[in-house]
This record gives C-alpha cells, sequence and structure tokens, in this order.
C-alpha cells in the first residue's frame, strides 16, 4: 500500500484511495470550486507553460492565501511528456494552501487517455466542441468515463467558445455556437463535474465593443444544472474582464476563471527588458516574480484572496 507524507495541505495523509470512486471523492480540485461556488467567489485556474509560472502560482496563493488551480494545455505533454505535470503535482502536493492541477482544452481522445494514464491531473477539461454534436456527445461520455475510473473529474464546453489560445486549435473559422439550457443537460447527464458555457466569451481579443455576454442565457444556464456542476469561465481577458465584469460572472454562478494571456505577457516583457543585461538567473527569477504579481492581483479581484 502507498503512503504519502508531506507537510502541505493538498497530500494525502495515511493509505492513498485506490479505486477510481475514493480517488474522486477525495479530488482536491473538486473541493477546491465547490468551496468557492458555496462562498460566492471563485478560483483563479492559472495556464503554465513552464515551470516558473508553476511556482508563481503557487507562490501567488501562499502569499494570498488562496486556493488555485495550476493548468496546463496538452502542449506539455506532447513537448515534454509528463514532466511540466508531474513538477506541478508536486509543487501542488508540497503547497501550504489547497491548489489542484487541471488540464485546460484537451481536444484529442489520445492526449486525454495519456494524461489520464501519466497520473497528476485532479482535472482534465474534455474539449470535443469542435467535433459535431453526435461525436462530441460519444467521445465525451466515453472520456469521461475513463478519466473518472481514474479519480479525475472533469469539465467540457457545450458550446463552442470561439477564438484561440497558444497551444489549443483555433476555433475562428468555425461557427460560433453559445450553449442552450438543453445541451447543459446533455452533458450534466454525462457525468462531468464543471461545464464551461459558451454565452458570448470568445478566447483572445474581442470585436470593438468588447465582450456582449448574454447574462439572461447564462442565468437558464445555471438554473438549468443547478448545484449539479460548478460553472466555468473562458475568455475572460483582464483587457475585456476587470474586476466588475468578473464579479458579475461570479454572481451568476461561476466559481472557476482561466487566466492565460496576462501571465504570459508579463513573462515575456521581463524577457524582453532584461536579456543581455542581467544573468539569466536573475532573469528567471523577475520572470517568476512578475507572473506571481498578476495572479495576485487577480485573485483579489476574484475574491479568493484569504480563502485557503
Ligand atoms: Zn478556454
Amino acid at each position: 500500500m502507498t503512503m504519502t507524507t508531506t507537510n502541505g495541505v493538498n497530500g494525502t495523509h495515511g493509505p492513498a484511495p485506490t479505486s477510481g470512486a475514493a480517488k474522486l471523492k477525495a479530488n482536491r480540485a473538486k473541493a477546491i470550486v465547490d468551496a468557492a461556488y458555496a462562498g460566492k467567489y471563485a478560483i483563479p485556474a492559472v495556464c503554465c507553460y513552464n515551470l516558473e509560472a508553476v511556482l508563481a502560482t503557487v507562490r501567488a496563493a501562499e502569499a494570498k492565501r488562496s486556493p488555485a488551480l495550476i493548468q496546463l494545455f496538452p502542449w506539455s505533454i506532447e513537448f515534454a511528456d509528463g514532466l511540466l505535470l508531474h513538477a506541478a503535482a508536486e509543487a501542488a502536493d508540497k503547497a501550504t494552501v489547497p491548489i489542484g492541477v487541471h488540464m485546460d482544452h484537451a481536444q484529442s481522445p489520445e492526449v486525454i487517455r495519456r494524461s489520464a494514464d501519466l497520473g497528476g491531473y485532479d482535472g482534465i477539461m474534455v474539449d470535443m466542441s469542435h467535433y459535431d454534436k453526435k461525436d462530441n456527445m460519444r467521445l465525451s461520455r466515453e472520456l469521461v468515463e475513463y478519466c473518472n475510473a481514474r479519480g479525475i473529474i472533469t469539465e467540457c464546453e457545450p458550446g463552442r467558445i470561439n477564438g484561440s489560445e497558444d497551444g489549443i486549435a483555433d476555433t475562428e473559422g468555425m461557427e460560433e455556437i453559445l450553449t442552450t439550457p438543453e445541451q447543459a443537460e446533455e452533458f450534466v447527464a454525462l457525468g462531468i463535474d464543471w461545464l464551461a458555457p459558451a454565452f458570448g466569451n470568445v478566447h483572445g481579443p474581442y470585436g470593438p465593443k468588447g465582450p456582449l455576454l448574454d447574462f439572461p442565457r447564462l442565468e437558464r444556464i445555471h438554473k438549468q444544472v443547478g448545484d449539479r456542476v460548478r460553472l466555468v469561465l473562458h475568455g475572460a481577458h483582464e483587457d475585456y474582464f476587470g474586476e466588475d465584469l468578473l464579479r458579475k460572472c461570479i454572481s451568476y454562478g461561476m466559481a472557476k476563471v482561466n487566466i492565460n494571456g496576462p501571465v504570459a505577457a508579463a513573462w515575456l516583457k521581463v524577457q524582453g527588458e532584461l536579456t543581455g543585461k542581467v544573468p539569466i538567473t536573475k532573469i528567471i527569477e523577475e520572470q517568476t516574480n512578475a507572473m506571481q504579481a498578476v495572479v495576485e492581483y487577480h485573485m483579489d479581484w476574484l475574491m479568493s484572496t484569504g480563502k485557503a
């Protein structure tokens, strides 16, 4: 029997649960987002491309006494197998506040099965939204089961959140599909834990009018799913989503908000400013500090500060 000892709050003390069902019950990512929903705040889910971003997320969480999620794209698995994933899982285990590790936008059955088998993920976004509806439902059902059997919770996207993000397929050319309450219900029936509705939110830049969000639709979706699943927000770049709009989304039930672009931009900015001027170790430290600062003010906006 495996015994895990750790000083962090996230590790398993005593015998680790062995069955998928027992692991699901003990799932830390689920617990973190459930607590946010109950407490009417949201968890920052920070997209990390390297070890510095993982460190920045954990350091921000510890500094702000906030729970957090580390998110990795399938790109990290394709690029470096499980290396960054396992580093992220270790960082989460050792943290003094609740941290989970989640896969964002996994868009092929192969990468989902491979990722689930690697161990280290608490959650995986099963994003089959680029398939037609029938295949989307069929594949999602199959993959949700596969993840759950390994103690991993799942997130799905009924409808389609358009636009592109680094590391995921560009859906810009595809027709925008807003989520309906009926669709949301079909996905809830698959046994998912988190639902990412499309209600006018897009990845990357919005048009000149900014986000045109359909809040009545979001309200209908929330009413339909009730508290059976948690709603999660994609496409909330800080250029368009400040404190006020984020809090409005939280008041409509959003309990997890993905943060991607601004963190990566902070890393790149420091790289540009310091390259050739200071030792590389200094650049890495400053990049980490800059990303930590971005995560920290998002924690304030999302009201997760002090909730660990
Ligand atoms: Zn997304």
